[in-house]
């Protein structure tokens, strides 16, 4: 088959087409691993390489009718659900949703396909009405399940679906990707493959997309502001931070991590570690009046908070513990 555009994962595409040219692509396949890492590019390859009418071995071949209207979202018998708002839940109403989707026989291709995405954050009662069509799938039905852990979800559907997990790719993968695919200068490749830690998705958002670029910008400038902040001034920053439809708070606590790292390197000898070079000057201001024992309880807290958020805690009461409990600037 020819090769499919996506990054890394090699195994797993070479296993999933594999199963595509001998059409044993099981009912229903779980893709896990963490945000950004390519389970959505891998997913759609699939549901592409499923749908389109293209020659058999070059499947999606992006030209033909049924591909032309995946990408543009029109495709009659592909559904994509998600949670409905950034960090919400999946709601029952909407694997209800996908029940009645894949009762009715196809429109225009012999399968229809569900891709499911978030699906850790499925509540249990969306999980249960799941797992009655993963019990007795419609013979053209096939069910693609995108979530971070595995090990979170219910036992039982992920023993009746194929499971995919996929890691976060080398550091070196993902910088050549950037310089050779998405032509980002070689510096800047370098910084945003070590700040991504293999999440390929979050790299290329970050190097193309200039407001993606800057909000991690804003995060790291409010990471010094916050320590020269008084508790009510701290208060204030951690409503605003829930509030603001533009600030994903993960991924704020997620540039947080990073930024202290660099912190804790400087403090440790290991400046040229840091891979927030650019705002060397801040990070160095952090680490001459931070404690290094105040900067490992740090990171540890921030680390707690996004836990928390992890576990659908009340975001604000955990983001108003986190800082309140920064150090003073
Ligand atoms: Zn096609």
């Amino acid at each position: 088959m020819k090769p499919w555009h996506i990054v890394g994962h090699e195994w797993a595409v070479r296993q999933l087409q594999t199963a595509i040219e001998h059409d044993e692509v099981p009912h229903a396949l779980l893709i896990s691993g963490p945000d950004n890492v390519g389970k959505m590019t891998l997913a759609r390859l699939v549901a592409g390489a499923l749908l389109c009418k293209g020659q058999a071995d070059e499947r999606p071949c992006g030209v033909c009718l049924a591909c032309r209207k995946l990408a543009s979202g029109n495709h009659p018998d592909l559904m994509l659900v998600e949670p409905e708002e950034e960090d919400g839940a999946l709601k029952i109403d909407q694997i209800r949703a996908v029940e009645r989707f894949l009762a009715l026989t196809p429109n225009e291709s012999p399968r229809k396909i569900a891709l499911i995405a978030a699906f850790e954050r499925a509540t249990i009662g969306a999980a249960n009405a799941l797992l009655k069509t993963l019990e007795e799938p419609p013979a053209y039905a096939h069910l693609i399940l995108l979530a971070q852990d595995a090990d979170g979800l219910l036992p039982t559907i992920v023993s009746r679906s194929q499971q995919i997990v996929l890691r976060p790719l080398a550091t070196a993968t993902v910088e050549q990707a950037l310089r050779e695919q998405w032509n980002v200068p070689a510096e800047q490749a370098t910084r945003l493959a070590r700040i991504s830690g293999g999440r390929i998705g979050w790299a290329i958002r970050a190097a193309t997309d200039v407001v993606y670029h800057q909000r991690m910008e804003n995060a790291l400038a409010l990471l010094l502001d916050v320590l020269h902040q008084d508790l009510p001034a701290r208060f204030d920053t951690a409503q605003a931070l829930i509030r603001d439809a533009s600030v994903n708070v993960s991924e704020t606590l997620e540039y947080w991590l990073t930024g202290w790292r660099d912190v804790l390197l400087i403090q440790t000898g290991n400046a040229e570690r840091a891979i927030h070079q650019q705002h060397h000057t801040t990070l160095t201001q952090i680490a001459q009046h931070v404690p290094l024992p105040a900067t490992v309880s740090t990171l540890k807290a921030v680390e707690g908070c996004q836990e928390a958020l992890q576990r659908n805690a009340n975001a604000q009461l955990a983001l108003e513990n986190l800082l309140l409990n920064l150090p003073g600037g």
